[in-house]
C-alpha cells in the first residue's frame, strides 16, 4: 500500500498516555512505566506514533495535525491477546463437564463447520470486530484443520492491517472424522499457507498442532520437521491444562518422560514455541521450558470456567528457572473477549493461589509482555516514536458503578486495578490500527 492510497491518519491523541517500559515484576512498579497525566501522542500520516510526551510540550511541527481530546481516559498500546480460538467464537458459555468433555460435546461439532468458506469469513469477520470492540489489536490465534478457514482469518486481518498471527490446526485422531488431516495433508496444506501468508503485511503463520492429544507420533514428526524448515515460526499448542488429558498423553506416548517431553522430543521447544495453560507441571517441566526460553500462556477465564485448576504466576516464574508467562482470553474455553476480564480472572485465581499478582503486572503483560514473547516489541506493545499506533483509549468512567468507584481512585495503580475488576468493551472508548479508527460493531 503507498501512502497515495492510504488515508492520512495524521492525528494528536490528548489523555492520560500510559506505557509500560519494563517488567514490574523484575524491574519494580516505579521503573516499569511512564505516564503523562495531561499526555499527547502524536500519529503521523502513515499511522506510526511521531512523537509522545505532555500536551502542553506538542512540538510546533505538529500544530495543524486534527486534535481529539480523550479527556481523563487512559491512552495506552492496545491489548495482545496471546492465546485464544476464531472458531469458537460462538461457543462461550457451552455448558461442559470438563476440557474433553466440552472439546468432543461442543468444539469438535463447531469446528468442521469451517470447511465452508462464507461460514468462515463471516466468522472470521465478526471475530475480529469483537476483538477491536474490546480493545485487542493483535493476537495469536488457534483456526481449524481447514486451509479455507486460516485463508479467511488472514483475509479479514488484512482489510483490518491488523497483526495476526495463525496456522492450520493440526489434527490426525481422536477426533471427528470431519475434523482431523493427516500427517501428509497437515504437512503440504501447512507449507502452502505458509508460502502463500507468512510475512504477508502484518500477518505471521505459526505451525499449530492443536495438542498431543489429537497428533499421532507421525504428525508430531511433521510438526517438527515444519519447525526444522521453518526455525523462524511461531508454535502453539495446548499443555498441562487437565488432569485426564495429561493421563491421554502419556498413554499414547508411553515413552515420554511427561507431557513437556512429548513436545521436546519433536523438537519443539524454543524461544517462539507458546503453550497454552501449563497448569500441572512438574518441576522438570518447568526446568525444560525454562532452559529453552518457551513460554506458558496463562488462560484465566478459561480455567476457571472449565475447572482446570489455578495457575500459579509467580511459581512458574520462580527466579532459578523461570518460564516466561503470556496472557490469553482463550476464547471460547475463556468466557470473555475483554483482557480487562482476563486480567480480572487472572488477578482472582493469584489469589487462590496464594500470590497475589498487581494490576501493573496484569496491564504490562497484556501489553509489552506478550509483545515481547511474540517477537512483536520492535513494532507494538509500546508508545514511542517509531512503533506502529494500535492504541486503545480506555475510560475508568464507563458506567455509572465504575464512575464512583474511580471518584475515590487515589492512584494510578487504582485506577487500572479498577478498570480490570469492574471493566470491559464498554471501557474502550476507542481502538486505533496504525493509527485508523477501527472499534466497529455490527
Ligand atoms: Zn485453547
Amino acid at each position: 500500500m503507498t501512502n497515495k492510497t492510504q488515508s492520512n491518519r495524521a492525528a494528536v491523541l490528548l489523555g492520560q498516555v500510559l506505557t509500560f517500559l519494563d517488567d514490574p515484576a523484575i524491574v519494580g512498579e516505579e521503573r516499569s512505566h511512564t505516564c503523562f497525566e495531561t499526555g499527547a501522542v502524536v500519529i503521523d500520516a502513515q499511522g506510526t506514533i511521531a512523537w509522545v510526551g505532555d500536551r502542553n510540550a506538542v512540538p510546533d511541527e505538529y500544530a495543524a495535525y486534527p486534535q481529539t481530546d480523550h479527556g481523563k481516559c487512559l491512552i495506552m498500546p492496545g491489548f495482545i491477546d496471546a492465546h485464544l480460538h476464531f472458531p469458537q467464537y460462538r461457543m462461550l458459555a457451552a455448558y461442559g463437564k470438563d476440557l474433553l468433555d466440552w472439546l468432543n460435546r461442543y468444539t469438535f461439532i463447531e469446528e468442521q463447520r469451517y470447511g465452508d468458506a462464507v461460514i468462515a469469513a463471516d466468522a472470521a469477520g465478526f471475530f475480529l470486530d469483537e476483538l477491536l470492540a474490546n480493545g485487542t489489536t493483535s493476537c495469536l490465534a488457534f483456526s481449524t484443520i481447514h486451509p479455507v478457514a486460516l485463508d479467511a482469518l488472514f483475509t479479514a486481518a488484512t482489510e483490518r492491517e491488523m497483526a495476526v498471527i495463525s496456522g492450520k490446526t493440526m489434527m490426525d485422531c481422536n477426533a471427528p472424522s470431519g475434523l482431523t488431516d493427516t500427517p501428509q495433508t497437515a504437512y503440504d496444506d501447512s507449507s502452502a499457507l505458509i508460502a502463500k501468508w507468512h510475512g504477508h503485511g502484518r500477518l505471521q503463520y505459526a505451525i499449530t498442532p492443536r495438542f498431543a492429544v489429537t497428533s499421532s507420533e507421525a504428525q508430531m514428526e511433521v510438526a517438527g520437521t515444519l519447525k526444522q524448515e521453518h526455525p523462524e515460526l511461531v508454535f502453539q499448542t495446548h499443555l498441562s491444562e487437565n488432569h485426564a488429558e495429561i493421563e491421554t498423553v502419556a498413554r499414547a506416548f508411553p515413552w515420554s518422560k511427561d507431557y513437556t517431553d512429548v513436545y521436546d522430543r519433536y523438537g519443539l521447544l524454543s524461544e517462539r514455541a507458546f503453550f497454552a495453560h501449563g497448569i500441572h507441571l512438574s518441576e522438570r517441566e518447568l526446568l525444560r521450558l525454562s532452559e529453552t526460553g518457551a513460554s506458558i500462556v496463562h488462560c484465566p477465564t478459561s480455567n476457571n470456567f472449565l475447572g482446570s485448576g489455578l495457575f500459579r504466576y509467580h511459581h512458574t516464574r520462580q527466579a532459578d528457572r523461570p518460564v516466561s508467562v503470556a496472557i490469553g482470553s482463550d476464547i471460547g474455553g475463556g468466557t470473555s473477549y475483554s483482557m480487562l476480564q482476563t486480567m480480572r480472572d487472572a488477578y482472582v485465581v493469584s489469589q487462590l493461589a496464594g500470590s497475589r499478582i498487581s494490576a501493573f503486572d496484569a496491564f504490562y503483560l497484556a501489553t509489552l509482555g506478550n509483545a515481547r514473547l511474540l517477537h512483536l516489541d520492535d513494532e507494538i506493545g509500546k508508545l514511542e516514536p517509531g512503533k506502529l499506533a494500535d492504541i486503545i483509549v480506555l475510560d475508568p468512567d464507563a458506567t455509572p458503578a465504575m464512575a464512583v468507584r474511580n471518584a475515590i481512585s487515589t492512584s494510578l495503580h487504582d485506577i487500572l486495578f479498577a478498570l480490570l475488576i469492574m471493566g470491559d468493551d464498554r471501557a474502550v472508548r476507542e481502538t486505533y490500527v496504525r493509527g485508523k479508527p477501527s472499534k466497529r460493531r455490527k
